[in-house]
């Protein structure tokens, strides 16, 4: 990585204003179902405390739509990290990102303790972009460390403008995010594959050219696939297609070709005769989706399929289910290739919010090298494209 990290900076003793992702979901009684955005930043909290800094964590929650709203209040991660911190740091809630109360709060607290700012985006500045926003945060710290991974595909004011007032780094998580993603798509052990799944080919016809340039093998599954086999002559009966990308898929099909990548396409499919889980289902083979019959997921022999393509591999990115895998009927294929990938012994990088469902819905995360905490950061990195909120970061020094 070109840019500074942490260990780069003297933080000792110092304010140091850390930009996390802690952007949770919650049930409807106000719990969070899944902390483990607030785990993934512990490394870098815990360092600055072993530095004896005062760190001020700064991050959105939501969308209140640039306007104070307790629904969207940030105390709830504050009463989390407190938890996982115990004795170890106290962690103050502060009212607000930014003013008077927030700076008195930051004079006062000891070095060696965390003050949780309110919700950035409690002010409509913070994702218009607005610089005096930016230096006002800038304003609370000696130093500023990025480690919101999940958010640095956004050019929101606290992700490329804070670093202009004063020296910034990555974080930890940053770091291991833009490290294994090096490994993986950038530098990998060969032979590399992706497997790629999901609804829409033109969300991703971008990562697929990209991929198809630089994996040995890319191996096509969900929604998408059906985009791929009528740009064939196949017939797909009522699957989901996009009928404008079909010239598209062609030509990625040659792009693959040009590069000596394979492209792998599912051989069968479980159809059904309406989108329903309790709807009539059956396996058919990929030349024979009878015509008013919907795929939904893929069969057991694309399993198999898959599962040969990724035997010898070293490395392996997954992002998109195979199947509509919110529905039991139709999970199966999804779940059959999170056991496949689990019991490969691929350096194996996952990512994507319904990627990262299905390992959590399994209790696989942890049998997986590595699992993204950004769902369009990483979709970005995917795609070859640069993350403004990493370009923004002061450069290592050659
Ligand atoms: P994406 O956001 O593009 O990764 O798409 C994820 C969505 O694709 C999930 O909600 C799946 O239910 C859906 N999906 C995957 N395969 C299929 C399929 N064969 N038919 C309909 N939806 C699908």
């Amino acid at each position: 990585m070109n840019k500074l990290f942490i260990k780069d900076l003297d933080v000792h003793k110092k304010r140091v204003l850390v930009r996390t992702d802690y952007n949770v979901p919650f049930d409807d009684f106000e719990n969070i179902t899944d902390d483990s955005r607030i785990r993934a930043t512990m490394p870098t909290i815990n360092f600055l405390l072993d530095e004896c800094a005062k760190v001020i964590i700064a991050s959105h929650l939501g969308r209140p739509d640039g306007k104070a709203n307790p629904k969207y209040s940030l105390e709830p991660v504050a009463v989390r990290l407190q938890g996982y911190l115990r004795d170890r740091a106290k962690v103050i809630m502060a009212k607000d990102c930014i003013g008077p109360q927030v700076k008195k709060q930051i004079d006062e607290m000891r070095y060696g303790d965390v003050l949780l700012l309110e919700n950035l985006r409690f002010y409509s500045a913070e994702e218009k972009n607005d610089p005096q926003f930016a230096k006002e945060l800038a304003s609370l710290c000696d130093v500023f460390i990025q480690d919101a991974f999940g958010n640095c595909h956004r050019k929101h004011a606290s992700m490329v403008g804070i670093d202009s007032f004063v020296p910034s780094a990555a974080g930890f998580l940053l770091k291991k995010e833009i490290d294994y993603f090096e490994k993986a798509v950038n530098n990998p052990m060969r032979p590399v594959v992706a497997l790629l799944g999901g609804a829409k080919v033109s969300d991703k016809i971008k990562i697929i050219e990209n991929l198809a340039r630089k994996m040995d093998k890319v191996l096509i599954g969900g929604a998408m696939a059906f985009t791929f086999l009528k740009a064939q002559g196949i017939g797909i009966g009522q699957s989901l297609v996009e009928d404008g990308m079909l010239d598209v898929v062609k030509n990625l099909m040659d792009i693959s070709r040009r590069n000596g990548t394979k492209l792998y396409l599912p051989v069968d499919f479980v159809v059904a005769e309406k989108f329903d889980n309790t709807a009539e289902t059956k396996l058919v083979p990929f030349q024979e989706i009878p015509e008013k019959w919907i795929a939904l997921d893929i069969g057991p022999a694309t399993t198999m399929l898959f599962k040969e393509a990724i035997q010898d591999a070293k490395t392996i990115i997954w992002n998109g289910p195979m199947g509509a895998f919110e529905y039991d009927a139709f999970s199966r294929g999804t779940y059959a290739m999170v056991d496949t990938v689990t019991s490969s012994h691929a350096l194996t990088i996952v990512g994507g919010g319904d990627t990262d469902m299905a390992f959590h819905k399994s209790g696989k995360t942890h049998e997986v090298s590595f699992i993204s905490t950004g769902g369009g950061a990483f979709l970005k990195l995917l795609e070859g494209g640069e993350l403004p909120g990493i370009a923004s970061l002061s450069d290592k020094k050659v």
